[in-house]
């Protein structure tokens, strides 16, 4: 079974050595490289199409996309999003195992009429409302370590029982219906925070049991980023281990991972190839 990165061009200055950086692990006769400009063709290029008005209006309101669109960055986040969603559909239909998607503009801070934080459109929300509506597919898990609050992913679904969201940030803890939020203190050590990874990991996914599993990963709460809370940046990568042997117990190795918060194109270079790599061995 494969893996697909979906990547397209307007990206911003943190993935300016992609997907260069990625040499050697496009090469591989598991892994699907679909762009969206037809830039760079490396073997098994496909194009990205992107998302029709009528399915992003599903989700977020007419006057939210205006205001988008007056951002000057919607074509860029129309691109994210449309990387999630045909993601989605992929390994929706058994043609990927898992993904990873590229997003220039995030995700979780766009609900359904407010977005901030570079954030314009939630693609996890675009792809779920997809899946259920044209592929039959019911339950779905996010689980979001970006460092901060996911309001406009936990809006999007906090009366949507087919939704886990399990949220890891500075917040207080709380659950509303199938949103789950998880305090995750200042200075956190690697080793606890992985242990809180992986009690509400097994407690709820498992339970869940999700068809599913988007993973809202950013890299902005590693030491020196702007979220900075004290994750060294070998952390993510523990943490790819363990949802991707979570999705393998409890739904076939059904993983989405959407790229979200992080700055450094150092960190860039260093940790995405790592993930990807844990994603296809
Ligand atoms: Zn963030
Ligand atoms: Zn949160």
């Amino acid at each position: 079974m494969c893996t697909g990165i979906f990547f397209h061009y307007q990206q911003g200055e943190r993935l300016k050595d992609f997907p260069q950086a990625l040499n050697g692990i496009l090469e591989k006769d598991n892994v699907f490289f679909y762009d969206a400009l037809y830039l760079s063709k490396p073997r098994s290029s496909f194009d990205l199409e992107p998302i029709p008005i009528e399915t992003l209006h599903k989700i977020h309101s007419p006057g939210m996309i205006d205001r988008v669109k007056a951002t000057g960055n919607f074509e860029g986040a129309l691109y994210s999003a449309a990387g999630t969603l045909s993601a989605a559909i992929k390994v929706c239909s058994d043609e990927l195992l898992n993904a990873f998607v590229f997003t220039g503009y995030g995700d979780h801070h766009a609900g359904s009429n407010f977005f901030s934080g570079g954030c314009y459109l939630t693609g996890a929300a675009i792809a779920i409302h997809e899946l259920q509506e044209k592929f039959g597919a019911k339950r779905f898990a996010i689980i979001d370590t970006d460092a901060h609050h996911g309001d406009g992913t936990w809006e999007l679904f906090e009366n949507n029982p087919t939704v886990l969201y399990i949220c890891f940030c500075s917040g207080s803890s709380q659950e509303k219906i199938q949103n789950v939020n998880v305090h995750v203190p200042f200075k956190i050590k690697d080793s606890v925070y992985t242990a809180l990874a992986k009690e509400s990991f097994e407690k709820l996914v498992k339970v869940f049991k999700p068809e599913i599993i988007f993973w809202n990963w950013g890299y902005d709460g590693t030491i020196g980023e702007y979220g900075d809370i004290g994750l060294t940046p070998e952390l993510h990568m523990k943490l790819a281990m363990e949802i991707k042997k979570l999705a393998l117990e409890v739904c076939r190795g059904r993983v989405i991972v959407v790229l979200c918060g992080g700055s450094r194109r150092d960190l860039a270079v260093y940790l995405i190839p790592r993930i990807i790599k844990i994603l296809v061995d």
